[in-house]
């Protein structure tokens, strides 16, 4: 309901959709996000956080309102981005391919999907439920990630190009060794994560108690 009142509103060109966990949502996600918008034109970035992931176990994961006011937090102060309850709110595992068809329902046919990934997600596109349907739907935006090799990426996106016919564009955007795995096992072994996220969200995890006690 929300994604058809926001799209009502206004006519979105170029929508810009970026996938997460965020478990919690970092500076890596948000600079990132930021850049592809600014590069692309995008006139909004929908930060969609997943429901269940098929690659993560349950039990490994925040509970999803955690992880959607979290993301709400850290992305309130941008005018161009929004959060998308879309696959919080759907039972059973979490697949891209859904949530990318119901976005191009909700925006309509004149309305560019952009879909962002890390270096790392990109180059497990293909295990992803209907990889080519997806291909298909979205233009890509591949950005560096530290700790994965331009060149690699570069040439995974050359083949994507070639097997495919997809679009698939490069960005590098501004380094920064985060993830939130590591956040995670910070707050775990009471290092700071200070500097590393917005401060609304270290905020967050330490009034709930978040990752004090994670599984990996
Ligand atoms: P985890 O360590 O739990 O896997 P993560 O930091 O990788 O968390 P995700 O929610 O898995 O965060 O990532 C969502 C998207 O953001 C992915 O496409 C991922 O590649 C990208 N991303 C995450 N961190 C960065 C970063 N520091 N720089 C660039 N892209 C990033
Ligand atoms: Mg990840």
């Amino acid at each position: 309901m929300r994604d058809l009142l926001t799209a009502t509103e206004k006519k979105v060109e170029r929508l810009a959709i970026m996938g997460g966990t965020f478990d919690p949502i970092h500076y890596g996600h948000l600079v990132t996000a930021e850049a592809v918008r600014y590069q692309f034109q995008i006139n909004k970035v929908l930060f969609v956080p997943t429901g269940h992931p098929p690659h993560k176990p349950f039990f490994d994961v925040s509970h999803t309102e955690h992880r959607y006011l979290m993301t709400v937090l850290a992305t309130v102060t941008n005018p161009y981005f929004d959060v998308s309850r879309v696959e919080i709110d759907r039972k059973g595992i979490t697949y891209t391919i859904d949530t990318i068809q119901h976005l191009k329902q909700v925006y309509g046919e004149e309305t560019e999907l952009y879909f962002i990934t890390g270096a790392d997600a990109i180059h497990q596109i293909l295990s992803w439920k209907d990889p080519e349907e997806l291909l298909r739907l979205c233009t890509f935006v591949a950005v560096t990630r530290p700790g994965y090799h331009k060149n690699s990426l570069l040439k995974r996106i050359e083949e994507l190009r070639e097997q495919y016919g997809s679009k698939i564009h490069f960005l590098e955007v501004p380094s920064l060794a985060i993830s939130s795995s590591d956040i995670r096992k910070r707050v775990e072994a009471s290092r700071p994560i200070k500097y590393l996220l917005p401060e609304t969200v270290e905020n967050y995890i330490l009034k709930f108690g978040l990752y004090q006690q994670t599984q990996d």
